[in-house]
């Protein structure tokens, strides 16, 4: 069985800073990623403000622009809803963390280059292909039992030791649900789903080329709706309560964009699906750690990233200190994180994403 002082589970952005603050420490740590990278996420993939910011203060970097697609730039302005009484209006997607305003320049970018660029920055060492099943707290360790899956489509089963255990598997976290069993299925919380169609741009009609538009249209689905560019594609986003028939939304979404803005697609490229959890963040018990948003850290209303990057590092810093000092480190991590809870809590309150809520 191997050793690791730390294993975090997933390589998205939550992964990847915990990483990096635990790199930073010179403590050993291995990130676990099940499927194939660089892996695509269900995610528009708009670089906010306070993101920006976390990659600089965290990675010390800017984002390169071979991971940019174009438009490049989203200003904060051409983040719009569309109504069909009231025509355009602002549509804050960000909201101001702690009073500070952040650049209102949002960055586009390709998610799946935008998190391999993390995990290079972040200079921990990665196995993909490697699909957390299991875990359990023995005295002062966790062992954990992993799916991996070679190139050649064999399968295999390796066991692993660890001090800590970070899950940072995203919003259907198999390490939160473990912890929680309680939670398997709907359970504590309030389960969504969310499908993006990647569509060839023909003509986008009436639909300005640098904006994010947002919809909120009962008759298309009950989750606000939007859609945006990235490159030669467009990309269309519905969502509902877990097992909504989102396939009928996205053809009704692809009908109401043709009708009411003249937009013509043409071939279809891809989707991308994801289930979340609306609940109240949760960090995790003993020597197993939540980070991003696995811990719950959810912002309804289109944000998730700057969470995802905060709650991680912080997480990893936590558990850095917990090996300085021979404590436990889910106090230090709870206390370290008690403004990202606050936030996010704030931002769920506030956030409108029913198609019922239209103000
Ligand atoms: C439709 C939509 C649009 C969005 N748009 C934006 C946006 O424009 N900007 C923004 O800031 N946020 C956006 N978000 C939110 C953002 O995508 C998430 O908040 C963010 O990806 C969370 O990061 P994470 O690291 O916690 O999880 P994830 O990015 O989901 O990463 C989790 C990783 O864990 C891996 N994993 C899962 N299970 C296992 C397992 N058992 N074993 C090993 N690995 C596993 C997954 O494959 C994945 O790579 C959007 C979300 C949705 C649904």
């Amino acid at each position: 069985m191997e050793e690791r002082d730390v294993i975090v589970v997933g390589s998205g952005p939550a992964g990847s800073s915990c990483a990096k603050a635990l790199r930073d420490e010179g403590i050993d740590v291995l990130v676990l990623e099940k499927e194939v990278l660089p892996r695509y996420k269900c995610c528009s993939g708009v670089l906010f403000g306070q993101t920006q910011a976390l990659v600089r203060r965290y990675f010390q970097a800017e984002t390169p622009a071979s991971i940019h697609c174009s438009p490049e730039v989203i200003e904060a302005r051409n983040v719009r809803e569309w109504g069909a009484e009231y025509g355009y209006r602002r549509y804050p997607l960000e909201i101001a963390k702690d009073g500070r305003c952040f650049s209102e320049r949002y960055v586009n970018v390709w998610r799946n280059l935008f998190d391999k660029w993390l995990l290079e920055l972040s200079a921990a060492e990665c196995r993909d292909q490697s699909n957390v099943r299991g875990f359990g707290e023995i005295a002062d360790y966790v062992r954990v039992r992993v799916d991996e899956s070679s190139e050649n489509g064999q399968e295999s089963v390796r066991g692993y030791r660890c001090k800590y255990l970070v899950g940072a598997d995203g919003g259907n976290s198999i390490v939160r649900r473990l912890l929680t069993p309680q939670s398997l299925g709907v359970g504590n919380g309030i389960a969504v789903e969310t499908l993006q169609s990647y569509f060839k741009l023909e003509s986008l009609g009436l639909l300005n080329r640098d904006a994010w538009t947002v919809f909120f249209l009962p008759e298309v689905g009950e989750m606000l709706n939007c859609v945006h560019q990235k490159d030669e594609y467009l990309v269309l986003s519905v969502g509902g309560l877990a097992g909504r028939e989102l396939k009928a939304s996205m053809a009704r979404l692809r009908c109401f964009l043709a009708e009411q803005f003249d937009v013509r697609l043409g071939d279809w490229w891809r989707n991308e699906g994801c289930q979340m959890q609306i609940a109240p963040p949760y960090l995790g018990r003993g020597r197993v750690l939540l980070a991003g948003e696995a811990a719950n850290f959810v912002y309804l209303n289109g944000e998730g990233i700057s969470a995802a990057i905060d709650s991680g590092y912080r997480c990893g810093k936590a558990i850095a200190q917990s090996f300085r000092e021979g404590k436990s480190a889910l106090p230090r991590y709870a206390e370290n994180s008690m403004d990202i809870v606050a936030h996010v809590t704030k931002c769920l309150s506030q956030a409108r994403f029913l198609a019922s809520q239209v103000a």
